[in-house]
């Protein structure tokens, strides 16, 4: 039994079907990434998961446990936390007040202020920035920010969404390094790309999402030098 585990699970919106069947497992201290070109479905996916689109059919379950008709904020409580693509924190509230929030299913005062001392040991830049507006710091420090707002859940499985997207590559390699220490720390982690260069780097397997279906599945070594993976999806 893998620890996460999605099973044919198919997602619409509306008449649109956007996963026809897809399966996965992630086992406990795996990074695994997904990754597919634009609409493929890999944010649909995360999004079953995390049961903000939940699936039509089909089943996640987590350490055995069937989650796929529970609500949002259960999935939250029973520790799967999202970190959502692009700039989705709280603009006008500060940088501390952001990852504060983070926690705010958790009654652990002390484990509370050492994940948040972590996550500046993690993030320096955060820490630096801690009184200012999120509305006002870069993309790749948003970016940033939202992967500490989800770490302040302490979850079990950290579902991230495109930790790449509109930033510069030297800040997305800090952003991989960090990723791949939090995982070292021993942190589950479910990775969404498009530009999976730095993904598989970090990933010990990955899936490859064709049009809501999964067309591979391998070690991120094996995927790494497919011909076919590097045409599609490393720029080589
Ligand atoms: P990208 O890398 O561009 O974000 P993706 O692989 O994450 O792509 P999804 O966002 O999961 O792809 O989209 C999968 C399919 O579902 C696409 O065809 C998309 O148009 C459709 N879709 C996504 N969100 C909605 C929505 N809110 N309403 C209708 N269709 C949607």
């Amino acid at each position: 039994m893998a620890f996460l585990e999605v099973a044919d699970i198919k997602t619409y919106y509306g008449n649109i079907q956007a996963l026809k069947g897809v399966s996965l497992t992630v086992e406990e201290g795996e990074c695994v990434t997904l990754i597919g070109s634009n609409g493929a479905g890999k944010s649909t996916t995360l999004r079953s998961i995390s049961g903000l689109t939940p699936p039509r059919t089909g089943s996640i379950k987590l350490a055995g446990e069937e989650i796929s008709l529970l609500p949002p904020q259960e999935i939250v409580g029973l520790g799967i936390c999202q970190s959502p693509e692009g700039r989705k924190c709280f603009q006008r509230m500060t940088v501390r007040e952001n990852l504060e929030l983070g926690a705010y299913l958790r009654r652990d005062t002390s484990g509370i202020s050492a994940d948040l001392n972590r996550i500046f040991e993690l993030f320096p830049r955060l820490d630096e920035r801690q009184s200012q507006k999120a509305g006002t710091m870069s993309g790749g420090e948003q970016q940033m920010l939202a992967i500490g707002r989800a770490l302040m859940g302490k979850p079990k499985v950290l579902l991230l969404d495109e930790p790449s997207m509109g930033i510069s590559p030297v800040l997305t390699e800090r952003i991989y390094e960090t990723i791949e220490q939090i995982n070292k720390d021993g942190m589950t982690i479910l990775l969404v790309e498009q530009n999976a260069n730095f993904a598989l780097d970090v990933s010990n397997r990955a899936y490859v999402l064709e049009t809501g279906k999964v067309s591979l599945s391998d070690s991120s070594e094996n995927l790494r030098t497919n011909p076919e993976v590097q045409k599609a999806y490393l720029g080589t």
